[in-house]
């Protein structure tokens, strides 16, 4: 399979890292604990946990986390993500979380885990099929001043 590909193993791994980041969550507000794990295409895993905040508008979702893990690592193409709730169904990433992950991996592959292990699988491309990307800001700039 190639890298990119999600076999049944590697989405075992993706999900127990999920879980596993799950319990670093902090947050007091919601109570809501939320754990990402992104893999990139070179295979390497990046996690994140939901962290809120005093200021409500400065929490982080756990997959932005993530992602941000992963960038700073040097992983930009991201071909897979797992995310762990607590919700007797799967919860699903935010509409602010499904654009970041948009930037770097439109095909990726999203593992949905709720409570007892419960999983859904599906893909970027159908969570948000018509994404806003770099190429829509080349179109709109205009001539330097
Ligand atoms: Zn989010």
């Amino acid at each position: 399979m190639s890298s990119n590909g999600l076999d049944a193993a590697r989405a075992d791994d993706l999900v127990q890292r999920a879980l596993a980041v799950q319990q670093h969550a902090y947050a007091p507000a919601s109570r809501f604990h939320v754990g990402a794990a992104v893999r990139s295409r070179d295979g390497r895993v990046f996690v994140g946990c939901n962290v809120e905040n005093a200021s409500y508008g400065l929490t982080i979702c756990a997959a932005r986390a993530a992602v941000c893990a992963a960038v700073a690592a040097g992983a930009r193409d991201l071909v897979a993500v797992a995310i762990a709730t607590d919700l007797e169904q799967p919860g699903r990433p935010c509409g602010a979380c499904r654009q970041v992950l948009a930037e770097f991996g439109l095909g990726m592959q999203v593992l949905l885990v709720g409570r007892a292990g419960v999983r859904q699988q599906t893909t970027l491309r159908a969570l948000l099929p018509d994404p806003f990307t770099f190429a829509d800001v080349l179109r709109g700039q205009r001539d330097p001043r």
